[in-house]
């Protein structure tokens, strides 16, 4: 086996120990957080040695790439989420081949994703991904936004709106990463009165800030570099060196 892939099971020890010393610390359960492995530029092969080592959730971010994937993957039972930036277009294919789509930032894309699901007579469990830290590149919904997305997703009958997911800015310093995980928490708890029902996924936290961000309250961390190690973004197909998906 390339040492790449016999060392997945070993990440993922270590992974799930600091799991469980960062809920400790929080006075949480770790059974409480979900782990999802961040398989985006890793092959086929290293998805099946992370399915062995007994990862069942697996997060993808374009759908092309995942399609490409797919292919090369027997019928292995596992949850794919989708944590992309969805292009309308993309939508009824995502529908098809995600379990979950965990960044859905616009009413369009939610529309789409709506009709999809129902044209293949299933509810569609969705996240709406809001935008942190004002960096301009990334995908999201704005914080004033929210409010009115969160209703209209909620309204559609074939998406099932379960929480929020973000991607803060990057820092080095965890503290300034806190105060974006703790704001997402609070929204969250916000948009659930107003709608009268909970949403009580909150998917947040990385490789290098998931413990700060299970302190905070996470439920589904994403994580690719500490259990697939360095993504090489050279020599992928060239599919995968787009930003969207
Ligand atoms: C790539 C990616 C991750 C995983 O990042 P790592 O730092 O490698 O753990 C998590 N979430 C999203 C949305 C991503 O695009």
């Amino acid at each position: 086996m390339p040492e790449q892939l016999s060392s997945i099971a070993q990440n993922l020890e270590r992974v799930r120990v600091q799991i469980a010393r960062a809920a400790k610390r929080a006075g949480r359960s770790a059974d409480e957080i979900v782990l999802v492995a961040v398989s985006k530029t890793f092959p086929a092969e290293a998805i099946c040695a992370a399915y062995d080592a007994g990862m069942r959730e697996f997060g993808e971010n374009r759908v092309q790439e995942l399609e490409a994937k797919r292919l090369k993957l027997a019928d292995i039972g596992v949850t794919w989420h989708l944590i992309g930036h969805l292009q309308s277009n993309k939508a009824k294919r995502a529908a098809q081949l995600f379990d979950r789509v965990d960044s859905v930032d616009t009413p369009g894309v939610a529309a789409k994703l709506n009709a999809a699901a129902a044209e293949q007579g299933k509810r569609l469990p969705v996240l709406i991904e809001v935008h942190m830290g004002g960096e301009a590149s990334k995908g999201g919904v704005a914080e004033a936004e929210l409010p009115a997305l969160a209703r209209s997703v909620s309204e559609l009958a074939n998406l099932e709106l379960r929480g929020l997911m973000t991607v803060p800015p990057y820092s080095e310093d965890l503290e300034q990463v806190r105060p974006y995980f703790r704001q997402l928490r609070a929204l969250a708890s916000e948009l659930g009165s107003q709608l009268g029902r909970p949403l009580p996924v909150l998917s947040m936290g990385m490789s290098h800030d998931f413990e700060v961000a299970i302190e905070e309250g996470s439920t589904e961390i994403r994580i690719g570099t500490a259990l697939f190690g360095q993504r090489n973004t050279n020599g992928l197909p060239r599919d995968a060196a787009q930003p969207e998906g």
